[in-house]
């Protein structure tokens, strides 16, 4: 899939639109999903031209996928999930809907999350 410079993410990226930030270093961008789905419901992206997880970790220096895994677990720290526990999610492609043609990682957390997978795979 060819990177969309258009995607609503890469407007973020670039201050075109506005976000609700928690975290921003030289690798990554963190900020409120517009739409939770849970009591804390953070995005994690990377700062950089990449569609999803297959696309970053075969084009991506290495320097920035590690700064970008940093920046996920900085995150969950920051936001005072690591004792409580929280869930890490990245949809990719059409089976996982994914809707932002930009890599982003969900995090989940601030109450129980229930199962991983709808019970259709886990009767
Ligand atoms: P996905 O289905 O994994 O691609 O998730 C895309 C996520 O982006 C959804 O949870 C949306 O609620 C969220 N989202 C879409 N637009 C924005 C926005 N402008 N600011 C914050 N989150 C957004």
């Amino acid at each position: 899939m060819t990177y969309d410079p258009n995607n609503i993410f890469a407007k973020i990226l670039r201050g075109e639109i506005p976000c609700n930030k928690v975290y921003e270093d030289e690798f990554a961008l963190a900020f409120h999903d517009i739409n939770p789905q849970a009591p804390v419901h953070v995005l994690v992206i990377p700062k950089g031209d990449y569609v999803s997880m297959a696309d970053f970790t075969t084009s991506a220096p290495a320097e920035l996928i590690a700064g970008f895994m940093r920046a996920v677990g900085a995150v969950a720290e920051e936001l005072g999930l690591v004792e409580s526990g929280y869930r890490t999610l990245a949809n990719a492609g059409e089976n996982a809907h994914q809707e932002v043609p930009h890599l982003h990682i969900h995090i989940f957390g601030g109450a129980p999350l229930g199962p991983m997978l709808d019970s259709r795979f886990t009767a």
